[in-house]
């Protein structure tokens, strides 16, 4: 592999406070300039995600922290890990690298009107190296995809055989091959991609985790409608196809499972906690399912009873595996919930109910809104938590939680 220059890593630093100053409006440049010279390419992006920012301040970040660490990439790694994994979610190849790259050198000319020469080869070296780190990452993600047993690249049809009703917003799609052959065992926590058509004879694609247990035959996900935020806001496209236009028997395009979020391989006396909010139990419940012998506990957080989903599953896998404990917490319990015992606790989480959950070895698994994420991750830096000890998964583009 290539290695950077002494100059270019001391051009690519000078330009540090540009991005932090100017990250965002970068990247908002970019991402005009790049639909508009390159429209093929807006299939790969959430025009959702777009709209709200979210992926003009994921890749922000990402500049700035590949420019903050171009002396030691190793520190790049988990980052590399997890893009890489979404960007073989959604079958991002060698031939798009050049495309962005283009854009993004042309973005740093446009707003700094125009570049020093100097800086433009320096972030086009940058750029070919950091190309080539992720085109490898990939490379062996698909390969690693397509050889195993059960394994694909691309997209492949499946029927959706079973859907079951799970929460007042929530409904499961149990999907298996159009074809005979057998499907993937992912690895508890991971996801897969749905491709769905568009209006304008495009396809968009959205991940979903895989909320059963791993096995040959079929997948599960569990889809949360995203109904309109504001009156004038359309609602979510694709959980929104799925639960109108999706009905047993129609067949669906999903992409092999990717992700970097799933079990370590902790020692068996490891004591494991799962913590989730609202539809983030998805990947939570699939770990549930594979915990092995770990004395493990798993907080679901919802708002009440009618939006709490799978807790019958979950209460199964209580009551058949000893080491396991489960926690309901509701924010705003109804009278029914109160009535029944629906729930162990209710409030949103906190420092000192956290804290009853943790020991200094626990390793803890989270998902959820990206509030409660926040807050979550500032509790667990607030109790001194280990961050090597600390996983999660977000829902969306990337955003530093400490923000
Ligand atoms: P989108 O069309 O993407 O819209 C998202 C939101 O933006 C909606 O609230 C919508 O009303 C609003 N919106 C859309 N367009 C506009 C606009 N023009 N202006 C303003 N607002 C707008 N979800 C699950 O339900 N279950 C899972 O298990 C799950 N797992 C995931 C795993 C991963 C790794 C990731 C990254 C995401 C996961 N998600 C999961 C989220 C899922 O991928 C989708 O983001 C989610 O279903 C919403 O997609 P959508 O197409 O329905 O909504």
């Amino acid at each position: 592999m290539s290695t950077i220059s002494t100059e270019t890593i001391a051009t690519v630093k000078s330009t540090i406070p540009f991005l932090q100053e100017h990250g965002i409006k970068l990247t908002e440049h970019f991402y005009k300039r790049l639909f508009a010279g390159n429209p093929e390419v807006k299939k790969y992006f959430n025009s959702a995600n777009q709209e709200a920012g979210a992926q003009q301040r994921a890749l922000g970040s990402a500049i700035c922290a590949f420019a903050q660490n171009i002396e030691t990439p190793e520190n790049l790694a988990p980052a590399v890990s997890r893009i890489s994994n979404k960007h073989a979610s959604l079958g991002i190849l060698p031939e798009h690298y050049p495309v962005v790259g283009e854009h993004l050198l042309g973005s740093i000319d446009d707003l700094l009107d125009p570049a020093p020469p100097e800086v433009l080869e320096a972030w086009g070296e940058a750029y070919g190296f950091l190309a080539d780190v992720m085109i490898n990452a990939e490379k062996e993600i698909y390969a690693k995809q397509e050889s195993q047993k059960g394994g694909w690249t691309g997209f492949r049809k499946m029927e959706v055989f079973k859907r079951e009703h799970e929460s007042k917003w929530i409904t499961s799609f149990y999907l298996r091959p159009s074809d005979p052959c057998p499907v993937i065992p992912f690895k508890p926590g991971q996801y897969i991609t749905v491709r769905i058509p568009t209006a304008d004879g495009s396809t968009t694609m959205r991940n979903y985790s895989l909320s059963g247990s791993p096995n040959w035959d079929h997948y599960r996900i569990s889809v949360k409608r995203e109904v309109p935020r504001h009156a004038d806001t359309p609602e979510g496209y694709v959980s929104s196809y799925l639960h109108t236009k999706v009905s047993v028997g129609d067949g669906i395009e999903i992409g092999p499972p990717c992700g970097d979020f799933f079990l370590g391989d902790h020692s068996p006396e490891a004591p494991v906690l799962l913590i989730s909010g609202g539809v983030g139990l998805t990947p939570l419940l699939s770990m549930l399912h594979g915990t092995g012998s770990n004395p493990t506990t798993f907080i679901h957080a919802a708002i009440d009873g009618e939006n709490h989903a799978l807790r019958d599953e979950v209460e199964a896998i209580a009551e058949k595996v000893s080491n396991v404990e489960v926690h309901f917490r509701y924010s705003a319990p109804s009278n029914e919930d109160i009535r029944d015992a629906n729930h162990h606790s209710s409030g949103l989480i906190s420092n000192d109910f956290l804290s009853d959950f943790i020991t200094p070895d626990t390793q803890i698994y989270f998902c959820g809104p990206k509030p409660m994420m926040r807050h979550i991750y500032k509790c667990l830096d607030e109790i001194g938590h280990p961050k090597s000890q600390t996983h999660f998964e977000f829902f969306g583009p990337q955003e530093e939680l400490e923000s």
